[in-house]
């Protein structure tokens, strides 16, 4: 029997007795699968198109919690995706953490404003809030960490968009959201809830977007990690198509389970399109 890191696959995780041609919702990481630092990889968009053609849904899924939806709608428009009321994000993951009218505290970039006012919640960068919804930002420093932390202290809730403690980069790594989140919870002496892949948040707002219908069987996700995209697959409990794409290069096993495991989403569009694995 074969084993990953201590985990053993079971029927439900294999692909090759499955019939790929129920999945009607296809859940896309963007990052390592459709784009790498906005670029598109070779074969997505067609993939994306002939997928959507043959009827099945494509919502793409992603950690990104900085950007605001039109500029990730735009940028995938300017690779030929059409994304409009397509793109779900951990910052509207985390404002689902909070109830409309509530004050939150922003410890992050403009999507995360964004989602906050759509939710019908009131951000503020600064005093008292019913909830700190941290997330990526570049501008993070002592100044905002005293804030977000004096809040926390305060009683507000600690939010997360998501805890990535990298994102990479064409220059190399650098500090992601869970970096800053490290920061802000050391500071406030609290455990946050994170929103984000691989977190329940996330797979509750992909649920509620997909609607009925939404199933282990007509459902996939596809990631190019499985700490955070295969992980998430488990969350939703539906399988997990991992592509070389990404951060898992060709030949490097996963660390868990993946039903598909394929060189590119232009092969999983095969293999769902065909009905076959
Ligand atoms: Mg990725």
């Amino acid at each position: 029997m074969v084993c990953y890191n201590g985990r053993v696959p079971t029927s439900d995780d294999g692909g090759s007795n499955r019939d790929w041609s129920a999945v009607r919702f296809v859940l896309c990481d963007l990052d390592g699968v459709v784009w790498l630092s906005r670029h598109a990889i070779d074969g997505a968009p067609d993939a994306i198109a002939r997928m959507r053609a043959s009827g099945r849904r494509v919502l793409f899924v992603t950690n990104n919690s900085f950007s605001l939806l039109a500029d990730q709608e735009q940028a995938l428009a300017a690779i030929g995706v059409p994304a409009v009321g397509d793109v779900a994000t951990s910052a509207q993951a985390a404002a689902f953490l909070v109830e409309p009218g509530e004050t939150v505290l922003v410890c992050g970039g403009p999507g995360v404003y964004e989602a906050v006012s759509a939710r019908g919640s009131e951000p503020v960068a600064d005093g008292a809030a019913d909830a700190v919804i941290v997330g990526f930002h570049r501008d993070f420093d002592y100044e905002r960490l005293r804030i977000a932390s004096a809040a926390v202290r305060s009683g507000a809730r600690l939010l997360a968009t998501n805890d990535d403690a990298t994102y990479p980069t064409p220059e190399g790594l650098i500090p992601g959201g869970g970096a800053i989140l490290a920061a802000v919870a050391t500071a406030s002496a609290a455990t946050p809830t994170i929103a984000g892949k691989p977190y329940a948040p996330m797979a509750a707002l992909v649920r509620d977007r997909c609607g009925p219908g939404f199933n282990r069987d007509t459902a996939v996700m596809v990631g190019d990690r499985w700490s955070t995209d295969g992980l998430f697959a488990e969350a939703l409990g539906c399988p997990f198509a991992l592509v070389r794409t990404g951060v898992t290069p060709p030949g490097v096993a996963p660390e868990g389970v993946a039903a598909l495991d394929l060189a590119d989403l232009a092969a999983v569009a095969d293999v769902i399109t065909g009905g076959r694995s």
